[in-house]
């Protein structure tokens, strides 16, 4: 290899359409490398279990889409400038591409790593990366970043989102995939994902055909019902970059343009996706959103330490159907409905007031869609300590709210089955039935199903009243 090697440094990109970084190498450069990091340096947020099985396998996919442009996959771990330092001289490499991202501590990390390299006269380059718009490019009329959603997406929708690049081309004959398994560190109680889940950029595409196909029309309202399984299920693939939010704009925008009928519907799905840029831009403009409180007066907030509580609520075992069903579900696939999670971290930090701290940390181990900008930003919201968060007077009641949105009980008899056979009517609300209803449905509480944990209306008085007092 000469100098004109270049180098793309992948991160939260793992995909070969619509990435800038890689594209910009292979137009430079007739020999690329790319490198995949397993960081070690201080502030960046190792990721969690279920995230590490979706990154290895995706890895594996990678590689081998590389490996047909002629490209190589490295995986290495360790600090990130010592291991671009090594890459660089053992590779001859002479031209460097990243795509950027976002939380202020990988900023911080990045900037330093540029300006070490162009010290040593290399060429390095960062790109767009996985947003719609990058954070600094959209400001409130005083200049200011945003802090309510919806004047930032009336914004966002307003603004010219780029056209997604075309796949680079091949650099050479097809070689063989390298090795990403020397780093692969997942937990085996992921193990379980592996009959769950496709993952890498194929599979993202596939999901975004399927949905836009299939339950788009839906959306609007089908999406709050978790047993219907409309929602597009792209999370973990927008998580790893093996599809640019930008792809899933422009698609939908296309596939949708001649049909009347579907315009509020993409609307509505492309509002949700603006969320997501809307956790980004919150990302990048504080410190650290999942440790701080955006609101500082819940910096005061009084939270319970209750163990046993936590544990429960982590096993899905609170007595409370939808919110056990929520969990369940995490924890057998790596995913939950949104509607769900918002539930059960309303329960967790308002009916059980326990820090959302606790709660984002458990979805960020369990979550194959854990996320630096989303979760944090989500769990405050909920908690009321966000800066668009659900008013503090908003805390849900899962019971009233499994009898709306899971009527006839679907989605908690597939999760919670020691429960099946109770009628609709006590479904959500086991620990209210009567002794003759539970009986006929084999339920002892306490013994088959745990008694609710929590009384849903005095803890909501308990809530209100902490978050008052602030
Ligand atoms: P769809 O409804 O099909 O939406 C398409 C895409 O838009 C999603 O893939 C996602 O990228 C984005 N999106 C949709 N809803 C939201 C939202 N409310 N906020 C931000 N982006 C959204 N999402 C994550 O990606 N990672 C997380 O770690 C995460 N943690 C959450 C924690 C809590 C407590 C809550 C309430 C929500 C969390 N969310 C998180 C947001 C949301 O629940 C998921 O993005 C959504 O359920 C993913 O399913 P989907 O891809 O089928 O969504």
């Amino acid at each position: 290899m000469d100098r004109s090697t270049g180098l793309v440094w992948l991160r939260n990109d793992l995909r070969i359409s619509d990435n800038p970084a890689l594209a910009a190498a292979c137009k430079e450069s007739d020999a690329v490398i790319a490198l995949y990091i397993h960081e070690t340096d201080k502030g960046i947020r190792a990721p969690g279990g279920a995230a590490r099985w979706w990154l290895h396998h995706s890895l594996t996919v990678l590689a081998k889409d590389l490996a047909e442009l002629g490209i190589s996959l490295m995986v290495e771990s360790g600090k990130a400038g010592d291991v671009l330092a090594d890459v660089i001289k053992n590779q001859s490499v002479g031209n460097v591409h990243w795509n950027r991202r976002y939380a202020p501590a990988e900023v911080a990390i990045d900037k330093e790593i540029k300006e070490n390299l162009r010290k040593d006269e290399l060429s390095v380059t960062s790109h767009p990366g996985n947003v719609l718009i990058e954070p600094w490019m959209i400001e409130t009329g005083q200049g200011k970043p945003y802090s309510v959603f919806s004047p930032f997406w009336k914004t966002l929708r307003d603004k010219h989102i780029e056209q997604p690049l075309q796949k680079p081309r091949k650099l050479g004959d097809a070689i063989k995939a390298g090795n990403v398994d020397r780093e692969y560190k997942a937990p085996k109680w992921s193990k379980k994902f592996d009959g769950v889940w496709a993952t890498g950029e194929k599979a993202a595409h596939d999901a975004l055909d399927h949905f836009l196909d299939q339950n788009l029309e839906d959306y609007p309202e089908g999406r709050n019902f978790p047993a219907r399984d409309v929602t597009s299920r792209l999370s973990p693939h927008l998580r790893f970059g093996e599809i640019s939010p930008r792809q899933v704009w422009h698609t939908a925008l296309a596939r949708t343009q001649s049909h009347h009928e579907l315009r509020a519907p993409t609307d509505k799905f492309l509002s949700e996706l603006a969320w997501r840029d809307f956790s980004y831009h919150q990302l990048f403009h504080r410190p650290d959103i999942s440790s701080a409180p955006m609101q500082p007066k819940y910096s005061r907030m009084e939270w319970r330490t209750d163990a046993k509580a936590l544990h429960a609520w982590e096993k899905g075992m609170t007595g409370i159907p939808i919110v056990d069903a929520g969990m369940r579900e995490l924890w057998q696939t790596g995913y939950m409905h949104n509607r769900v999670r918002m539930l059960v971290a309303s329960l967790l930090s308002k009916n059980l007031l326990i820090d959302w701290r606790e709660g984002e940390r458990w979805f960020w181990d369990c979550l194959v869609d854990s996320d630096m900008a989303n979760n944090p930003a989500s769990w405050q919201w909920v908690a009321g300590s966000g800066l668009d968060a659900a008013p503090y007077f908003r805390i849900f009641n899962p019971a009233t709210q499994g009898e709306r949105f899971d009527a006839d009980g679907k989605y908690v008899r597939e999760w919670v089955p020691e429960i099946k056979a109770m009628p609709d009517k006590w479904i959500h609300n086991p620990s209210g039935a009567p002794k003759d209803v539970l009986k006929a449905a084999g339920v002892e509480l306490g013994t088959t199903y745990p008694r609710a944990i929590v009384d849903l209306k005095e803890s909501r008085e308990r809530a209100l009243e902490a978050q008052k007092n602030l």
